[in-house]
């Protein structure tokens, strides 16, 4: 792990933070609020990459009518937005003619046929969008600043894995080349691959790219700025009372993260980590609250957190013969690697395995595989709920008071010890909401 405490600064704002021209002025006021140099990574305007998404399925089944319909649809929607942004007749004129070479690009693929690398580079037009018509406003603000395209240091090889290495070098180079300046805008999500062509870094992937840029210039700090005050100790859609957590370490952000939190893309915790650069998260809509802090330490032991994650299908494979000999569950899994499937949860007993995916499209196939070592039992629309906080598996109470608070639900599965700062509960769909309130209640007392 490296020292913290570089020069730059890292400011992410995401959709909704830029979905409105008056968002985009609040960002503009945020970004200049101090004097620190900073790169700034945009996401696409709040809505955009699930449009260009339905454009790119619409290309797709060849319905060329309906698709240019919907290009139509967006293109009125960036004109209308660029005149409520700009007021000066040049900005005007320049944004124009962004939106023109981009939609110009969409609708020259219409014409031509389809391909997966055309879809990335559909995907591909929101972030550079929003960065273009941002800059433009910048300008017309007089605000000193410099666009650096994503697609020219933002790489992954081919296995869709960064290359931290080669990133940390091409944006030396190009803020060398901008040495007079202090504020930087780039894409978030976009990013080229092994073979040179236009990607990203799958839906929400902005706050991937920022903190990859975090690592690969040494940021004193990666600020996710969102529409909400923090990371929430449960889910605010759900439960009625619940708070910003004000400080996690990188662990439990990571197991939030991804077992559900939906405020920060789970895998751009690892490069904050492992190069240590402190992430906050913060709200655009209330820049003076706190926001919670991620960093090395936890802040403070006990539960922190509460997440859910739906979609969720179990798998049990029975076997009385089976299970006890060694190698069992090396073929179990050997399934789901072949078939490049996750596996969330564990839970063992004599004469079975349980096991959960977040990804179904290959279950027929697996189940196929499963189904020569045993019984196979499915069971689909499931919820892992998560409990996070630091060394909670040592903390007396906790598993009483956690236990005590569900008590009417049925629990399908329990996952404890894995790490000591999650422990998960598998139930059915339909007790989420009602386990999420009982939780809150036993374990905040709220
Ligand atoms: N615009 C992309 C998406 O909507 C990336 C992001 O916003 O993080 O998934
Ligand atoms: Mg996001």
């Amino acid at each position: 792990m490296q020292q913290s405490g570089g020069i730059m600064k890292i400011m992410k704002f995401g959709g909704t933070s830029v979905g409105k021209p008056e968002r985009m002025h609040q960002v503009s006021q945020l970004i200049t609020a101090d004097d620190e140099s900073k790169i700034v990574v945009l996401s696409a305007l709040s809505g955009t990459t699930n449009n260009l998404v339905e454009i790119s399925n619409t290309m797709a089944t060849g319905n060329k009518s309906e698709a240019k319909q919907l290009i139509e649809k967006l293109e009125n929607h960036y004109k209308d937005f660029i005149k409520q942004l700009l007021k000066t007749d040049v900005c005007l004129d320049a944004a124009a003619k962004v939106l023109n070479e981009h939609f110009e690009f969409l609708y020259i693929i219409l014409r031509i046929s389809f391909s997966e690398s055309l879809n990335k580079d559909i995907l591909a037009q929101g972030e550079l969008l929003s960065t273009k018509l941002f800059s433009i406003y910048l300008t017309e603000n007089k605000i000193d600043h410099a666009l650096l395209p994503a697609l020219e240091f933002m790489t992954i090889d081919g296995y869709d894995e960064p290359q931290i290495g080669a990133i940390k070098v091409k944006l030396a180079q190009l803020l060398k080349q901008n040495s007079d300046k202090k504020i930087f805008i780039t894409q978030g999500y976009i990013c080229r691959n092994a073979k040179g062509e236009v990607d990203n870094l799958k839906r929400g992937g902005s706050d991937y790219s920022a903190s990859l840029i975090a690592a690969a210039i040494n940021a004193s700090v990666c600020e996710i700025w969102t529409d909400i005050d923090g990371m929430h100790n449960n889910d605010p859609r759900i439960v009625n009372k619940t708070f910003a957590i004000e400080q996690l370490s990188f662990e439990e952000a990571a197991e939030l993260a991804y077992f559900g939190a939906k405020i920060l893309h789970p895998a751009s915790i690892w490069p904050a980590q492992y190069y240590n650069v402190p992430v906050k998260l913060l709200n655009t809509m209330e820049p003076s609250a706190k926001g919670t802090l991620i960093a090395e330490k936890a802040g403070s032991v006990g539960v922190k957190a509460v997440a859910a994650k739906d979609g969720i299908t179990a798998i049990r494979v029975k076997s009385s013969r089976m299970l006890l000999a060694y190698g069992f569950l090396r073929k179990v899994f050997e399934v789901f690697e072949k078939y490049r499937t996750s596996i969330d949860m564990i839970t063992t007993s004599e004469v079975a395995v349980s096991v959960t995916i977040d990804n179904d499209v290959n279950l027929p196939d697996i189940i196929k595989e499963l189904e020569p070592f045993g019984t196979v039992e499915i069971d689909t629309n499931h919820t892992i709920v998560s409990i996070v906080g630091n060394e909670i598996a040592e903390t007396k109470d906790v598993m009483k008071k956690l236990f005590d608070a569900i008590e009417p639900i049925p629990v399908r599965m329990v996952s404890y010890g894995g790490s000591k700062h999650n422990v998960s509960l598998l139930i059915d769909r339909s007790y989420k909401d009602q386990t999420l309130q009982l939780l809150n209640t036993g374990l905040f007392g709220l």
